[in-house]
C-alpha cells in the first residue's frame, strides 16, 4: 500500500484563501434556506473549543524546535468530538477550524455520533525522521491530552499522518490514562484498528459515485475519471473505480502524473508504487499535470490530494459532468457556483470523503465492546450508510432544486441544530 510519508513536499495548487470563511458562507447558504434563529445559527457556527500548543521538538541535529499544534473542537452536540490530525507545512488556525467545521456536518449527514473536531501540526512530514515524527506526535499528544478521550474527542489520521503516529498518540494517552485503544481510530489492526479502515475513504467515494449513477439511471462500468493524488484517498478511489469497471485515465501526485486514453493498469501501477513512491514515469502511459488532469474530457473528476484546488481561474476549463470530492473542500466558492450554474454536478466533501469516518466510528465501537468484526461486515455496514446518506442528500437536493452540497449542510446542519436545542442551554 502507499505510504503516507512518501509523497514529497505539498504544495497548493490553488491561490490562498480564508478557509474558514468558506465554510462559514456555506453553512450561511444552508441556514438561511432552514431560517435558523440568528442566535443558534450562531452557537452552530461557532468552535465550542480552540486549543493551541507549542510543540518543542529535539530533532536529530540535536537542536530543538518548536512546532505550532491545534486542535478545534467544533460542535459536540451530537456526541465525542471526533477528527483527523493533520501534518503539514501550511497547516494554520484557520484552516484548521474549518475542516472542524466540516467534520461536524460529515458526521452529523452521515449520522454516527460524533461531534467534529480536527488537529495539526504545521511541519513537513516529509523532512523529517521517523524518530523527529515520533518525539513530535508525542510531545503533541501530551499538550493535547487533556482535552482528548474516548467519550470526549477522538483523533484520527489525515493528511501527512497514519496508522504509525495514530499508534504512537495512543500509546502516549494510555500511558498516562491507562489502556485506552478508542483514544483514536485509523489505528494499525495489532492496536485494535478495524479491518476496511485503510480502505474507507476511498471506498466510499467509489460508493456514493456509484449511487449516483445508479440514481441517474447509469453506472460507473465503461466510465472514465481522473484523479489528483495517489494516497490513502486517491489509490483506493482508483483501485475500486477500476475494480467496478471503470476506466481511470489520469492520475497526479506532487512528483507528476500520468494519463492513458484506454484506462491505466491500475493493478500495475500499484507495484510500480510501492516501489517508485510516485505514479511518474510509470510504463505505458504519458506524462500528466494538474492543470491538464482538471481540463480532461473523463465522466467524473475526483480531486483527492489537496483543498483549494478548483478555482475561478480553472473551473471553467473542466469538462467532466460529475466532480467527486475525495479532498476536503476542494472546491473554492466562486468555482463551486460556476460549475453548478454550468450543469457540471458536485457531490460535496461531507459526503463523498465520509466512509473513513464511518468505518473510524465502527472502530471505536468495536474498542469499546472488545468485539471485533470481519472485512465484509465492516464493508456491508459501510455500504448502507453511505448510500443512505446519498438517497438522503440526493431527495432534499430534488425537492429543494438546489445543489447536493446545499441538500448536505441542510440535512446536517438540521440535525445538529436539534440536537443543540434538546441539549439546552
Ligand atoms: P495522503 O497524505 O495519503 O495523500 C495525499 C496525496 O496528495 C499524495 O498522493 C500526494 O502526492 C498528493 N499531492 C500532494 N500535493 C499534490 C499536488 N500539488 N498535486 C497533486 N497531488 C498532490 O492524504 P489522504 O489521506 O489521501 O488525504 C487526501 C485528502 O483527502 C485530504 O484533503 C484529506 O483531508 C482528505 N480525506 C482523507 C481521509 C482519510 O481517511 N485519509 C478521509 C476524508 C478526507
Amino acid at each position: 500500500m502507499p505510504s503516507r510519508f512518501s509523497t514529497g513536499r505539498f504544495t497548493s495548487t490553488g491561490p490562498r484563501h480564508n478557509a474558514y470563511e468558506a465554510v462559514n458562507a456555506l453553512f450561511d447558504n444552508a441556514a438561511d434556506r432552514l431560517n435558523m434563529d440568528p442566535q443558534l445559527r450562531s452557537i452552530l457556527k461557532t468552535p465550542f473549543r480552540e486549543v493551541t500548543v507549542a510543540v518543542p521538538v529535539r530533532m536529530d541535529s540535536g537542536k530543538i524546535h518548536v512546532y505550532a499544534g491545534y486542535r478545534v473542537q467544533h460542535n459536540g452536540a451530537r456526541g465525542p468530538w471526533k477528527g483527523g490530525i493533520r501534518y503539514h507545512p501550511e497547516v494554520d488556525l484557520d484552516e484548521v477550524r474549518a475542516l472542524a467545521s466540516l467534520m461536524t456536518w460529515k458526521t452529523a449527514l452521515l449520522d454516527v455520533p460524533f461531534g467534529g473536531a480536527k488537529g495539526g501540526v504545521s511541519c513537513d512530514p516529509m523532512n523529517m525522521s521517523q524518530i523527529e515524527l515520533e518525539r513530535l506526535t508525542r510531545k503533541f499528544t501530551a499538550r493535547i491530552s487533556i482535552v482528548l478521550g474516548p467519550q470526549r474527542d477522538v483523533p484520527a489520521p489525515d493528511m501527512g499522518t497514519d496508522g504509525k503516529v495514530m499508534s504512537w498518540m495512543m500509546d502516549e494517552y494510555s500511558s498516562r490514562r491507562g489502556y485506552a485503544p478508542a483514544v483514536v481510530t485509523g489505528k494499525p489492526l495489532s492496536l485494535g484498528g478495524s479491518k476496511g479502515r485503510l480502505a474507507a475513504t476511498g471506498r466510499g467515494v467509489v460508493t456514493i459515485a456509484d449511487s449516483y449513477y445508479s440514481a441517474i439511471g447509469e453506472s460507473i462500468k465503461g466510465k472514465t475519471c481522473a484523479v489528483q493524488g495517489y494516497g490513502n484517498v486517491g489509490s483506493f478511489t482508483a483501485k475500486f473505480w477500476s475494480e467496478r469497471g471503470g476506466k481511470v485515465v489520469a492520475i497526479t501526485d506532487v512528483k507528476g502524473g500520468v494519463y492513458n486514453k484506454a484506462g491505466l493498469d491500475i493493478a500495475a501501477l500499484e507495484k510500480f508504487f510501492a516501489e517508485k513512491r510516485t505514479v511518474a514515469g510509470f510504463p505505458g502511459a504519458e506524462p500528466m499535470n494538474n492543470q491538464d488532469l482538471f481540463g480532461l474530457e473523463v465522466d467524473c473528476l475526483i480531486p483527492a490530494a489537496l483543498g483549494d484546488v478548483i478555482t475561478s481561474s480553472n473551473a471553467n476549463n473542466i469538462k467532466a459532468k460529475l466532480v467527486v470530492e475525495g479532498a476536503n473542500h476542494p472546491t473554492q466558492p466562486d468555482a463551486d457556483e460556476d460549475l453548478h450554474e454550468r450543469g457540471i454536478v458536485v457531490i460535496p466533501d461531507i459526503l463523498a470523503n465520509a466512509g473513513g469516518v464511518t468505518v473510524s466510528y465502527f472502530e471505536w465501537t468495536q474498542n469499546l465492546t472488545s468485539f471485533y468484526w470481519d472485512e465484509d461486515k465492516v464493508n456491508k455496514e459501510l455500504e448502507i450508510k453511505m448510500r443512505r446518506a446519498f438517497l438522503d442528500v440526493h431527495e432534499l437536493a430534488r425537492k429543494e432544486k438546489c445543489s447536493y452540497r446545499t441538500a448536505a449542510f441542510m440535512l446536517a446542519i438540521r440535525r445538529v441544530a436539534e440536537a443543540e436545542e434538546q441539549r439546552g442551554n
